[in-house]
């Protein structure tokens, strides 16, 4: 089994610190296993990434959350301003964008946001924009 690749290493255990054990859904224990991955380090990694971007997301922008998302929209709720603004999906000619309607532009604090949280790449993939 290989080490994940382009991922930090995982800090070790502590001393005397135990494993617990983890249910993986079997399609992606399966593409985890033909890419010869070695599950524990790579949940470890995938776990402490996902913990480190959440933990800075939230001391960088605690102002902002992810809402709900429909159809190619997501909704962040900015405290702020008081208000939950609208972020559109499309793919264009250059490529796939994300397009604040609040502010009409892609380079707002709220575009920013969505590209680092893991809700809306999820919710934009579950409705198949990129
Ligand atoms: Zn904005």
């Amino acid at each position: 089994m290989r080490q994940v690749e382009n991922m930090p290493a995982t800090a070790p255990a502590r001393e005397g610190e135990k494993g617990i054990t983890v249910n993986i859904y079997k399609h992606l224990y399966e593409k985890l296993k033909k890419r010869r991955y070695e599950i524990k380090s790579y949940v470890n990694n995938v776990v402490e990434k996902d913990l480190f971007s959440t933990e800075l997301r939230e001391k960088m922008r605690p102002y902002l959350r992810f809402v709900s998302s429909e159809g190619k929209s997501v909704y962040i709720k900015d405290d702020k301003i008081n208000k939950v603004v609208e972020i559109e999906a499309a793919v264009r000619e250059r490529g796939p964008e994300l397009r604040c309607l609040h502010d009409e532009t892609d380079g707002c604090v709220h575009v920013a946001y969505c590209l680092n949280c893991g809700e809306v790449a999820k919710a934009l993939a579950n409705h198949s924009i990129f």
